[in-house]
């Protein structure tokens, strides 16, 4: 693919997320919540898992803590355990118990609707901060996760390699409009999900094979 200018990528980002939207018309978050603390919970429990795997430990966990106050009161030894499938349970166990007293104590049990103190928060990194911004509060949020860095190189938005997550953020955030910021995301992580995998992309089945610079040409007929 030619050199492109910023437009011509914001356009070609145009026509990929039109494309990607009628591939994926339910594309959302597949974690299994119903207020913000039952995701902000999901979440935290989802790094280095699957949203499968989390959705099958959350629904006793959520029926048996409610409240920001009371998941504080449950011991580190017994989150580690309920969290142990999960993988990384201490620092999950940690992360969550030291969040959740923090969101009791010095905002009344609810989550922050401020981008910058949510950053602060234990557990909260940007990526979980951008997911909470725009799944739980509606505004625009890049959520860059290993699909996002992955597919934000295979179509050529950010220069061959680019691992930082910040960086990346910044650069698409320029390609792609922020009213769809939230519908990006949920995009590239439905297509990276379905279609472009990260050891085999299945290009003879893509619907943005042709905006796309690293697409595989088919494999030749037997
Ligand atoms: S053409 Fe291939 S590499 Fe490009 S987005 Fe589609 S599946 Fe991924």
């Amino acid at each position: 693919m030619a050199r492109e200018s910023l437009k011509q990528k914001q356009e070609r980002a145009r026509k990929i997320l039109r494309r990607l939207r009628k591939r994926y018309p339910d594309a959302k978050c597949e974690l299994d919540w119903t207020t913000p603390t039952e995701l902000t919970v999901a979440t935290i429990l989802s790094a280095q898992c699957t949203d499968r795997r989390v959705n099958m430990v959350t629904p006793a966990l959520f029926a048996k803590y409610r409240t920001p106050a009371d998941w504080a009161k449950v011991p580190q030894e017994t989150l580690e355990q309920e969290f142990y499938s999960t993988g990384f349970y201490r620092n999950k166990a940690k992360n969550v118990r030291a969040l959740m007293a923090r969101l009791d104590e010095e905002f009344g049990g609810e989550l922050p609707e401020d981008f910058d103190v949510l950053t602060t928060l234990p557990g909260i990194g940007r990526k979980t901060a951008n997911l909470l911004w725009g799944t739980i509060f509606g505004h625009p949020g890049l959520v860059v996760d290993t699909h996002f860095i992955r597919l934000s190189n295979r179509l050529g938005f950010v220069r061959k390699g680019e691992k930082n997550a910040v960086v990346i953020e910044r650069e698409v955030g320029n390609i792609v409009p922020e009213k769809d910021w939230t519908d990006w995301s949920h995009a590239m992580v439905f297509h990276g999900r379905r279609c472009c995998y990260a050891r085999k992309p299945d290009c003879a089945n893509c619907p943005v094979a042709d905006l796309c610079p690293s697409a595989q040409p088919a494999a030749p007929a037997p």
